[in-house]
């Protein structure tokens, strides 16, 4: 079995779902007291955020450089970054390490790919709904187009992940916000939802809605699970 080396804490509520998603798809695929290998390095998130919302992503990078060599001198075999936002520093990361990126977008749009969708909505931070790092890798890589809510709506959906889901909060109205978003976007011709935070279904499941979801965390950490158990 490879050693995951996991990039976590962007937030803790999230990266705690990692850590056990990943233990259970080991324990389901191999049995009795198997567990995964996992080099987690947790950030504090208090110090990503702050750089993030003032614009300096090449200090959030520097942060995430030294972490990624931290657990690639611990061991790992492949690295994981628990957020979709910070993927938006990869080529950062990636050039000043050996081991490869399980990308999020990537073990996404192959779930995608694979269900035949062609057109998504995206759901996550202002930053990932806005900006090119993760909605141009699914359309340029995979060719899926990708529909993003209003700016008005961006930024609900992007305040309630940092004032309450990143704090573990789960507020009922929130919710309610999310389904009008997802609906809006289904009836703008989407036709399944990316949650594309790892935080996101935390508030949001798919027992909640008719219309497609692809949770990230968990279509993130199956294929973690896929490549640590995979012989080459
Ligand atoms: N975990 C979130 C994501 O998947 C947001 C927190 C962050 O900015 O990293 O994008």
């Amino acid at each position: 079995m490879k050693t995951i080396g996991l990039l976590g804490g962007m937030s803790w509520e999230s990266t705690s779902n990692y850590y056990k998603a990943l233990n259970e798809g080991v324990k389901s695929k191999l049995g009795g007291l198997h567990s995964a290998k996992i080099c987690l390095y947790s950030v504090d998130f208090a110090e990503i955020e702050l750089l993030q919302h003032q614009g300096k992503w090449t200090e959030t990078a520097d942060i995430l450089v030294d972490a990624a060599k931290a657990v690639e001198l611990a061991g790992a075999d492949f690295l994981m970054i628990c957020t979709n936002t910070m993927h938006k520093v990869v080529p950062e990361i990636e050039a000043k390490i050996t081991i490869p990126i399980l990308h999020i977008a990537d073990a996404t749009a192959e779930q995608l790919v694979k269900d035949g969708i062609t057109t998504v909505g995206l759901l996550g931070t202002r930053f990932t709904m806005e900006q090119d790092f993760y909605k141009a890798r699914l359309t340029e890589k995979y060719g899926i187009n990708v529909n993003v809510p209003n700016s008005a709506d961006q930024t609900v959906i992007h305040n309630i992940i940092y004032d309450e889901l990143c704090l573990g909060e789960i507020n009922p109205r929130s919710k309610d916000k999310y389904l009008e978003v997802i609906n809006t976007l289904f009836q703008q011709g989407s036709e399944a939802i990316i949650l594309g935070c790892t935080e996101i279904a935390l508030l949001i499941q798919q027992a909640d809605t008719d219309i497609s979801l692809y949770d990230t965390t968990e279509i993130h950490a199956k294929s973690g699970v896929e490549q640590a158990l995979a012989s080459a």
